[in-house]
């Protein structure tokens, strides 16, 4: 685990619901040198591995799939909340934390048998992720890993992705 990553994250209490412990990346993105580090670690893990696509979960996986794509020399694949992709799509709807959702993706995403990075920030219940991993398969994606920077043991949402693959950066 990484100490200074770890370090550099911020409890905020009940955010955005009464009981909710939300884990505050930006102090990480807002340092120039804990952000590259962050990326780096996972291009370092799946540099030469023959990646195709990386596809990130909205939004905050965003920040980091783009930059870890644009590292890797392979595709960026935004897996958006529902009515924010213009072409037609796959949907997933699943329960998270705090709400439900449904996620989407456009069924073009993919190559037949293309290997894919899955990317979030956190991994929580493992609802969005697990979501994410059926929208990749359905639009003919092959998952490689699903990654983190954090990991929320305590809610054991890696049983939910025991098909994959799973790395964390940190786990608390
Ligand atoms: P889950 O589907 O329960 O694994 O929830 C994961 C998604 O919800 C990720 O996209 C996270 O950004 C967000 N999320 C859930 N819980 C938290 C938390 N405690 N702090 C920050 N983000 C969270």
């Amino acid at each position: 685990m990484n100490t200074r990553l770890a370090a550099a994250i911020r409890d905020i209490p009940d955010f955005p619901k009464p009981g909710i412990l939300f884990k505050d990346i930006t102090p990480i993105l807002g340092d120039p040198t804990l952000f590259r580090e962050a990326v780096e670690i996972f291009v370092a893990r799946h540099a030469g591995k023959g990646l195709g696509k990386v596809a990130a979960i909205d939004a905050r996986g965003f920040i980091f799939g783009g930059a870890i794509a644009q590292r890797l020399g392979v595709g960026f694949v935004p897996i958006r909340k529902k009515g924010k992709l213009p072409f037609r799509t796959h949907d997933e709807s699943y329960d998270l934390e705090y709400g439900s959702n449904t996620i989407c993706v456009h069924v073009d995403a993919f190559r037949p048998g293309e290997k894919v990075l899955i990317l979030d920030d956190l991994l929580a219940t493992g609802g969005t992720a697990a979501a994410a991993a059926r929208l990749v398969q359905r639009a003919g994606g092959r998952i490689a890993e699903i990654d983190f920077l954090i990991e929320l043991t305590f809610l054991k949402g890696r049983e939910k992705l025991a098909d994959f693959p799973v790395f964390a950066v940190i786990q608390v």
